[in-house]
């Protein structure tokens, strides 16, 4: 079933290519570009350097989201290594796949700076920092940047870890070499199962890195990409993230300067690709706490819709969202998420979120934040079970 389902996939990504229809489709990706996600949907993603969980510490320039993009053969090759992975109970995981020339700039940069030595003891505790080059840990090309190399790790469907592989993601060091001896007999057997599954499917391993596969026909062996790894889905009409970001910027700034809320704004784009409505903070303006520019602009963009249901729309906020609207999103069924501003620029102004972040992955237990406790189960467990009964559409 399976099977046929990754066969049913590679079909289609040919009739893709065939027809060229692809880059309508791939929402303003080059052509011969896709993205991981879409290919396999199984597929688990760790994406190192958008994050700072990588050895310089720090969002990578050119990472603008938390996704993969490949070439559309290295994506089919890896479809069908994932499959011989779940065949066998395992997810792949991906740290990293196409990575734009930008990115290899800023490590190129970085290991200049032999000062900055910020996650030393995490990635590279036994390499000096200044031979880094000469080691062949930094280059100024990657070959990522030609879009048909990928790193990954095994996650156990059983358990839903990450299995062992003797040393993490991007280690500089011997240990993370294929056939080392510092690693563990079942080390060394969870470093082949991946191998072996990625050989089979058409990659070439890297000696140095037990997680670096590269496609062995790369469609473009000679071409270093540039475009960041971003997710900005025009819907298949270029022009409209600039369309919806003037707007909400537009609008954010009026009921600022007319003293009715906070300098955030917010626009959601439709499925059509077209900017459907634009909104911004009133918190102060409407004597409403939630009145946040993504809470406006979803409630007007339901009530446009007529209905609660905003699949396949995308919203646009000129800051990162906070929890609160986080949470209103994904209620939504809005899948995408652009944003201007992060949260640190906020912050610079004054506004914290940080704290609600914190006090949920914390557990919610700060009681000096908000105390939270059970009363009056029963009586509510007597309206669940009338609902039950009703049977209504859960939404
Ligand atoms: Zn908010």
């Amino acid at each position: 079933m399976l099977r046929r389902k990754v066969s049913l996939i590679l079909v289609f990504l040919v009739l893709l290519v065939t027809l060229n229809i692809w880059s309508a489709l791939a929402q303003g990706l080059p052509e011969g570009f896709v993205y991981l996600s879409d290919v396999i949907e199984t597929a688990q993603f760790d994406i190192r350097y958008y994050g700072e969980n990588n050895f310089i510490g720090s969002r990578i320039d050119g990472y603008e989201a938390p996704t993969a993009i490949a070439t559309v053969e290295a994506a089919a090759a890896l479809a069908q290594a994932a499959e011989l992975l779940e065949e066998q109970g395992y997810y792949i995981k991906i740290f990293d796949a196409y990575r734009p020339q930008q990115a290899v700039d800023h490590f190129v940069r970085w290991a200049g700076d032999l000062a900055d030595q910020k996650m030393k003891s995490v990635f590279y505790p036994d390499v000096d920092k200044s031979r880094l080059f000469e080691l062949g840990y930094i280059a100024e090309k990657s070959g990522h940047t030609r879009g048909s190399v990928v790193d990954l790790t095994l996650v156990e469907m059983a358990t839903g870890e990450e299995v062992d592989m003797g040393s993490g993601f991007d280690f500089f060091g011997p240990i993370s070499h294929h056939g080392t001896d510092l690693i563990t007999a079942e080390q060394e057997k969870n470093r082949n199962i991946l191998r072996d599954a990625m050989l089979a499917s058409g990659f070439e391993l890297y000696p140095e890195e037990w997680w670096h596969y590269i496609l062995q026909d790369e469609p473009y062996p000679d071409t270093y990409f540039d475009f960041p790894v971003s997710l900005v889905s025009t819907n298949g009409r270029p022009g409209v993230m600039d369309e919806a970001l003037e707007k909400a910027i537009g609008e954010a700034r009026r009921t600022m300067n007319e003293d009715l809320g906070g300098p955030f704004g917010a626009a959601i784009i439709d499925v059509d690709g077209t900017v459907l409505c634009v909104a911004s903070n009133t918190v102060l303006g409407d004597h409403d706490p939630t009145a946040h520019a993504e809470v406006n602009a979803i409630r007007l963009a339901a009530k446009m819709k007529g209905t609660h249901d905003l699949s396949g729309t995308v919203i646009y906020a000129t800051g990162y969202p906070c929890p609160m609207c986080l949470g209103a999103i994904i209620w939504s069924n809005i899948t995408e998420v652009v944003y201007g501003c992060r949260p640190e620029d906020a912050e610079a102004i004054g506004f914290r979120d940080d704290f609600i972040y914190r006090f949920i992955e914390d557990g919610r237990n700060d009681a000096s934040i908000l105390r939270i406790e059970e009363y009056g189960r029963e009586q509510c467990l007597e309206l669940f079970e009338e609902y039950a009964k009703l049977s209504k559409v859960i939404y």
